[in-house]
């Protein structure tokens, strides 16, 4: 790792940043005891294995093994080098440092993805300021005042104006050394097929930027101020390098604290409806870009935040589309909840007619559960005056009912469909068991997953074989206690018996010998090796006693060095049971021989 920041530096960030505040900014923690839990960013989980604990400044995923400090998990999570690494976590801090991370000078030796955020960053500024200053942005800054967007709104969300131009982009990235070949690709640009020529994109559009989940614009929509033949009204970014739709959602970045201070996150379809619903003091909405929302979104959802309120168009295309959102965000462990206004509105509509407060109070307060949303989607199109198809609703619902894991939300839906159909409870409870049956009731893991971040994971029991074991415990209490790995250093040496442990004390040692006391993050920052800082991480977390009693030191250091002697007379038993099977019983005695020696040597 190549360190060209001063060490104090380093030391100061480390003091100052707290891994659990890190962590917190991309992963949504519970406090279990004496370290956090949460969903592991790493690899895709329904149940919590990930952990953090403060008091050692390190995570470690029981899942995946991925594991480290706050350096590395930065470093692994968003692709940092370890210097943007410290910047982030400098800036965190309000901790100064300067270590360009991106000289200005060497635009040309960045990755094409940096330039291309770069060259978007450039633009949205640009654009911002064409709509907010100029007399060519009049005309679009008028329109967005007419239709409710203050002066205020404009600026948080940094929107603005292109010029209807079909150059002007193509000289601005040209005039600041970006390359148009790049910059086509980056979508900003586009390629006349006739003569190879390059132009704008966007031209006389109100733009509206698109940032990825760390906040880095990545992308533009941008909408006409009045129609014109043949243009769409909203024209988006085409899928990039650092653009996918999949994976972007609206907002996210400026709403995630909100996020986690609501405990609640409000879905919505479209950009548009969360800038509205922000204006009207509903901070912690997000859209996805205009598409189905996709399992990658509703994991980083449900990573942040478990409770989610869905609020999707009222037309039928949008309630389809919030009832495929709900079983996605269902099957990642989040509670769903489904906002419903009159027919035909959409939520920017509802805010501009009805007011933010009865958009508050009425449609998010007021949003469904998701089984009663189902019971009325089962509904639709149904006339239930006719027996036939109220039977046939009524079997949907218990179905669906029966999939509850709660006896008290079963019951609730029960008596709700007894009141409104005049059955007896009895009657639907005996029908709804006949179905559970039938469907060979799955045990619901979500459930039990979203009730237990409790659950110990399970690794502290696992079973290794004793050595194993011993060496693991020793290493653990090697990290932290200098002295305990002075004495292992003078008993057992290099002589571990797994290589990696091995690899890992040596390590320790080293660390050790050049005069550090223990400290276990800036211990996993020297380890340069991405599969000892894994293991380092999984075995600081093993739950060890304070102190390690003279005894178990001894047995520990006993089971590692005699590991060795007992795999010899292993292999002489092989052997000697062969010589037996060949008939060569000399041999075999004198390997019986061999044997009882070794035994005895064991046991001195
Ligand atoms: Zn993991």
């Amino acid at each position: 790792m190549t360190n060209r920041i001063p060490d104090e530096v380093i030391d100061r960030i480390r003091h100052s940043v707290d891994i659990v505040d890190v962590i917190s900014d991309y992963v949504q923690l519970k406090k279990q005891g004496r370290n956090y839990f949460g969903l592991c960013p790493f690899h895709g989980e329904s149940t919590p294995s990930f952990s953090v604990s403060p008091e050692k400044q390190i995570y470690h995923c029981f899942g995946c093994g991925a594991g480290g400090n706050s350096f590395s998990f930065l470093m692994e999570l968003e692709g940092l080098s370890f210097v943007e690494a410290a910047q982030q976590l400098a800036d965190k801090a309000d901790i100064p440092f300067e270590h360009d991370v991106q000289p200005e000078t060497s635009l040309n030796e960045n990755k094409p993805t940096t330039r291309m955020v770069e060259a978007h960053e450039l633009l949205k500024k640009f654009y911002h300021h064409l709509l907010v200053n100029t007399k060519e942005g009049q005309q679009a800054y008028d329109y967005l005042i007419e239709r409710g967007f203050s002066r205020e709104t404009i600026d948080e969300f940094e929107i603005g104006f292109s010029l209807d131009s079909w150059e002007f982009m193509t000289k601005f990235l040209t005039k600041r050394g970006f390359q148009l070949t790049e910059m086509e690709k980056a979508g900003l640009l586009v390629k006349r097929a006739k003569d190879g020529a390059f132009f704008d994109r966007f031209r006389g559009r109100v733009m509206f930027p698109i940032a990825d989940l760390q906040g880095k614009t990545v992308a533009f929509s941008g909408r006409l101020i009045e129609n014109i033949e043949g243009q769409p009204k909203y024209l988006n970014s085409p899928e990039t390098a650092i653009f996918n739709k999949g994976k972007t959602i609206y907002n996210f970045h400026r709403a995630k604290k909100h996020i986690r201070k609501n405990q609640q996150v409000l879905l919505f379809e479209g950009f548009a409806d969360v800038i509205s619903a922000v204006k009207a003091e509903c901070p912690n909405a997000i859209a996805t870009m205009g598409t189905a929302l996709t399992d990658e979104q509703a994991k980083i959802i449900r990573r942040n935040v478990e409770s989610v309120v869905i609020c999707y168009d009222s037309d039928h295309a949008g309630i389809e589309a919030a009832y495929k959102a709900a079983n996605i965000l269902t099957s990642v462990g989040c509670t769903v909840k489904v906002a419903v206004m009159p027919q035909g509105y959409d939520p920017d509509d509802y805010i501009k007619e009805q007011g933010p407060e009865r958009f508050r109070n009425e449609v998010i307060d007021g949003s469904l559960t998701f089984m009663s949303f189902k019971m009325r989607y089962l509904r639709r199109g149904k006339n239930l005056q006719n027996e036939a198809e109220r039977m046939k609703y009524i079997e949907d619902v218990l179905k669906e009912i029966s999939q509850l894991t709660k006896a008290v939300e079963q019951e609730h839906y029960l008596r709700q469909l007894s009141q409104e159909f005049s059955i007896s409870l009895d009657a639907l409870q005996q029908q709804k068991n006949q179905i559970s049956s039938l469907s060979g009731k799955k045990k619901d893991n979500d459930a039990w997953n979203r009730n237990n971040i409790a659950r110990q994971p399970s690794f502290q029991t696992r079973l290794l074989p004793a050595y194993q074991n011993a060496e693991r415990l020793l290493i653990a209490y090697m990290l932290k206690d200098k002295d305990v790995a002075i004495r292992i250093q003078e008993l057992i040496q290099g002589n571990f018996n797994i290589e990696e442990h091995r690899a890992l004390v040596m390590y320790i040692y080293a660390f050790y010998e050049e005069g550090y006391e223990p400290n276990l993050s800036l211990f996993m920052e020297k380890l340069v090796d991405g599969k000892l800082g894994r293991l380092a991480s999984e075995i600081a977390m093993l739950s060890i006693n304070e102190e390690l009693s003279e005894q178990a030191l001894h047995d520990y250091v006993q089971q590692v060095l005699i590991h060795p002697k007992l795999l010899k007379i292993k292999e002489k038993e092989t052997e000697k049971q062969e010589a037996e099977r060949q008939k060569d019983y000399l041999k075999a005695a004198s390997i019986a021989m061999e044997i009882i020696q070794l035994k005895k040597a064991l046991k001195s």
